[in-house]
């Protein structure tokens, strides 16, 4: 560690201080902005969906690439107009909603605390069930049989899949299907940056099993789940488990527990982990009168499996891993003042630029010699290359963005064949032969 004195900002500057370094490095822009922005939408910038791409390459490596049973998939946003009435989402995919009488705004009755309005202390409407799904129409005519839900949830494609994918891969119970992409909820509420917005993308496994596992498999779930944001870089006391009380229960649910993080603003979900019993294959065996029973051969015997559902949001998570990785610095300069130094101590796989190539002046040889470098690293991993500015400034932009390592090309490079790599986080510099940095770096990175 560097003489540098780590402080982290206090909670109620944090968030605020965490929305601004996203616009200004480019990590999240306000949709439609030059238009005035579109409420609860946003658009991830060049490094926003480096991180963003990063935690859903990370969890489909933890989750496909390197489990034996479970597979992937990618199934359409639209689908038939059967699925969400088998689903029960038609029916039950509601949110309380109450209105105020004086300033007309809407709330989801169960994020207000009272009788009253939040905003204006007004009197509050009875609440009524508001369904969150987006409805649009498929084909030249717009009329009723022509409705079509955006889906709020990816785990439909995966049920009405579930017979094709066991057929291709011949896995046996218990196996799951994981699948990332958007799902789209009419939120009552959105706010809070990217943790509640209308438009998202999710990250869920179905994983089928016998229904005498199931409770067994939820547990394993849960810890399975859990230590993935840690392994990432969640601190562990950032991060619990919720069990949800039985009137918080979904419809299709029979257990549930969140995996929460402590957010700037206190506690709040980022995974629901549920038992969905086997409903959603019952009520799609009902409506579709497809058979949807897995045959067990060894034991002669047919069910319709249980199904425990980890499902987790893309956004949501980033915002955490990004929140996480949030500090400041405070060193004392020669003047007696401090130098806060802001930087996102990302874990190596989330960073969106591995190193950076830092050529100590734009005349040659050293340019030559940086170009090639980073021509060559970039092969392999995300790099950055800036010649502009002072080095210390240039050190700072990678800070804030999380690069790990900097790597300088100096005047000495040309006679020793070597450059200086500065870790972002001890400060510490080394002097590496450019021969054998490749190598290291890659060592470094898979910690
Ligand atoms: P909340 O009560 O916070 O709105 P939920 O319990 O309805 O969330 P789930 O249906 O369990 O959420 O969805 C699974 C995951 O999808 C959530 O844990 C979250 O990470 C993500 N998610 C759900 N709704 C949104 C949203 N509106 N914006 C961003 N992410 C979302």
């Amino acid at each position: 560690m560097s003489q540098a004195t780590k402080k982290t900002a206090p909670t109620f500057e944090k968030m605020e201080k965490i929305v601004s370094l996203a616009k200004r490095r480019g990590f999240v822009f306000q949709s439609s902005e030059i238009y005035g922005g579109l409420n609860s939408c946003y658009d991830y910038g060049p490094m926003g969906i480096l991180l963003k791409n990063n935690v859903k390459q990370a969890w489909w490596k933890a989750v496909v690439q390197e489990r034996d049973d479970i597979c992937g998939l990618d199934s359409s946003i639209l689908m038939h107009p059967q699925v969400w009435i088998a689903s029960g989402h038609v029916d039950s995919f509601t949110d309380p909603l109450v209105d105020c009488k004086k300033c007309k705004q809407r709330f989801r009755a169960d994020h207000v605390e009272g009788p009253a309005c939040p905003e204006c202390g007004g009197e509050l409407t009875e609440a009524r069930q508001f369904n969150l799904m987006f409805k649009t129409f498929m084909g030249p005519v717009e009329d009723s049989t022509a409705v079509v839900h955006l889906r709020p949830e990816t785990a439909q494609g995966i049920f009405v899949n579930f017979k094709n994918v066991q057929t291709v891969s011949r896995k046996k119970v218990p196996f799951g299907i994981a699948q990332i992409g958007k799902a789209f909820r009419n939120e009552i509420t959105p706010g809070k940056f990217t943790f509640r917005t209308r438009e998202f993308e999710m990250m869920e496994i179905e994983y089928f099993v016998h229904p005498e596992q199931a409770k067994e498999r939820h547990q394993m779930w849960l810890e399975e789940r859990k230590n993935w944001y840690i392994r990432l870089g969640i601190k562990p006391e950032n991060l619990r488990l919720r069990q949800h009380g039985r009137d918080e229960l979904a419809h299709y649910a029979d257990d549930c527990y969140d995996v929460e993080y402590n957010f700037p603003w206190g506690w709040s979900e980022l995974e629901g982990i549920a038992n969905r019993t086997d409903y959603d294959l019952k009520a799609h065996e009902k409506v579709s009168g497809k058979d949807l029973k897995y045959f067990d051969e060894e034991k002669n015997e047919h069910y319709v499996p249980y199904v425990i559902e980890p499902s987790a949001g893309v956004d949501r998570s980033s915002l955490a891993f990004l929140a996480d990785a949030f500090e400041e610095d405070e060193t004392p300069t020669a003047k007696g003042g401090v130098e806060v130094r802001t930087v996102l101590r990302f874990s190596n796989a989330l960073a969106p630029f591995k190193a950076a190539i830092l050529p100590l002046s734009k005349k040659e040889p050293l340019t030559a010699t940086a170009e090639k470098l980073y021509q060559d690293l970039r092969k392999e991993f995300f790099c950055d290359y800036d010649d502009r500015g002072s080095i210390g400034k240039r050190y700072r932009r990678q800070d804030e963005v999380g690069t790990p390592y900097c790597i300088t090309v100096d005047f000495e490079t040309a006679n020793d064949n070597a450059v200086t790599v500065r870790d972002r986080d001890s400060l510490q510099q080394e002097r590496i032969s450019i021969d054998g940095l490749k190598s290291k770096l890659r060592d470094m990175l898979s910690k």
